[in-house]
C-alpha cells in the first residue's frame, strides 16, 4: 500500500509564506533516505530556488567549549529581538560516523529555540559526510525561501566539516579562546586562512586583559596571511558570549562585510563558484558510487588488490584495467 503522495505546490506556497510547519515537512523529505522522499525534496527545491538568495549566510566552527552554542545563543537573540528571523543549522561529523553528536543536540539554545523569530535544526544524522553536507546545503536554501533572513551553520573543528562549512556560507567565523600561541602550534594554520573574523571568546573577568592580548596575537598573524576573502582583511574580536558583550559589534562586522562583498562582487562570485564546486562534488560523489557498485569492480577488486599488494600488477595497470572494463576504451 502506498501513501498518496503528498501536495507539493501547497508545501512550497507554505514554505515561501514563511510556514515553520510546512518547511520541517520540506526538510524531512530532504533528510529522508528514501528514494521517493528524496524525489519530492529535489522537486519542492527546484521550486523554491527561485526564492533562495537572499540571507547572509554565516559559518561558525571551533573547538568543543569555545562556547560555540552559547555565541549563537547570544547572537541570535539579539538578531531575532532586532526583528531578524534567524535559522540555526549544524553539521556535527560525528552524526555521520556514529550517529552520536560532538555538538549536543537541541537543549542547548533553550532560550533562541522558544524565539518565535528562531528555527533551530540539529545536524542531520547517520548517512556519510558527504550526505550530511548534501542535507544541510539543501536545508539551507529551504530556510531562505522560508524567509529567513540570518542563517548560522554551526560546526566543530575536525576532519573536513570546517571546509564543507566554509564552501556553502558567505562569512565564516572561528570562534576561539585565549593562548592563540599555545593553540597556533597544534592548530592548523588552513583554518584561520579561511576565516573572515577570529573571535576570542570568554573576554571576560580576570580573563579579559588576556584575551585582549589573543586578539592581537591574531592580528598579528592574520595581518601576514592571505586573506579568506579578496578585498577584505580579516581581523580579530573579542568578545563574551556569557556576558553578552561584543555582540553588536560583531553584527557590524558582518554588515559591514556583506556590503564590501556584494559592491565589489566577490559574493556574488562566491556563490556562484561555491554552486559550481558542488555540482562537482556531486559528480564526483555519484561517479564514485557507479563505479564501486559495478558488478565488474566488485567482483575483480578484491583480485586486483591482492596483485597490486604482491607487486604481480602496478596499481597503474590494475585501475586501468577496471575502468577501461567499465568505462570502454577511453
Ligand atoms: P561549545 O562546545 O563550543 O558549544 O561551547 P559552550 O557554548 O557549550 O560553552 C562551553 C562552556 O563555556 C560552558 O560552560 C559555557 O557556559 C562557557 N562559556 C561560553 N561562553 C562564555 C563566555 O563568554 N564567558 C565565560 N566565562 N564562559 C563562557
Amino acid at each position: 500500500k502506498t501513501a498518496a503522495p503528498p501536495d507539493l505546490n501547497a508545501i512550497a506556497d507554505g514554505v515561501v509564506n514563511g510556514s515553520v510547519k510546512e518547511l520541517a515537512k520540506a526538510i524531512t523529505f530532504i533528510e529522508s533516505n528514501a528514494a521517493s522522499h528524496y524525489n519530492y525534496g529535489q522537486d519542492l527545491l527546484q521550486k523554491l530556488l527561485p526564492h533562495t538568495g537572499k540571507a547572509i549566510r554565516i559559518g561558525i566552527t571551533g573547538v568543543p567549549g569555545a562556547g560555540k552554542s552559547t555565541f549563537i545563543e547570544s547572537f541570535g537573540m539579539m538578531l531575532c529581538d532586532a526583528g531578524y528571523r534567524v535559522a540555526v543549522l549544524a553539521i556535527d561529523p560525528s552524526s555521520s560516523i556514529s550517529g552520536g553528536s560532538i555538538l549536543g543536540d537541541k537543549t542547548r539554545m533553550e532560550r533562541l529555540a522558544k524565539h518565535p523569530n528562531a528555527f533551530i535544526r540539529p545536524s542531520p544524522s547517520g548517512g556519510t559526510l558527504g550526505g550530511v553536507h548534501r542535507k544541510t546545503r539543501e536545508t539551507l536554501a529551504l530556510c531562505e525561501s522560508a524567509g529567513f533572513d540570518v542563517i548560522l551553520i554551526e560546526t566543530v573543528g575536525v576532519g573536513q566539516s570546517e571546509f564543507i562549512v566554509r564552501s556553502m556560507v558567505d562569512f565564516f567565523m572561528l570562534l576561539t579562546l585565549t593562548g592563540a600561541g599555545d593553540e597556533l602550534q597544534g592548530m592548523k594554520k588552513g583554518i584561520m586562512e579561511l576565516a573572515d573574523a577570529i573571535v576570542v571568546n570568554k573576554a571576560d573577568g580576570a580573563n579579559k586583559p588576556l584575551a585582549e592580548k589573543t586578539k592581537r596575537e591574531y592580528n598579528q598573524i592574520l595581518h601576514f596571511l592571505q586573506p579568506a576573502t579578496k578585498g577584505w582583511q580579516s581581523k580579530a574580536y573579542t568578545c563574551s558570549a556569557l556576558k553578552n558583550e561584543g555582540m553588536e559589534s560583531i553584527w557590524s562586522v558582518i554588515e559591514e562585510f556583506r556590503e564590501t562583498a556584494e559592491k565589489s562582487g566577490v559574493l556574488q562570485e562566491r556563490r556562484r563558484s561555491q554552486t559550481r564546486e558542488w555540482l562537482h562534488t556531486l559528480i564526483m560523489e555519484q561517479l564514485q558510487n557507479h563505479f564501486y557498485r559495478h558488478p565488474y569492480v566488485k567482483e575483480q577488486i578484491g583480485r586486483l588488490e591482492q596483485g597490486a599488494m604482491d607487486g604481480t600488477i602496478t596499481p597503474s595497470q590494475a585501475a586501468e584495467q577496471l575502468f577501461k572494463h567499465v568505462y570502454g576504451q577511453d
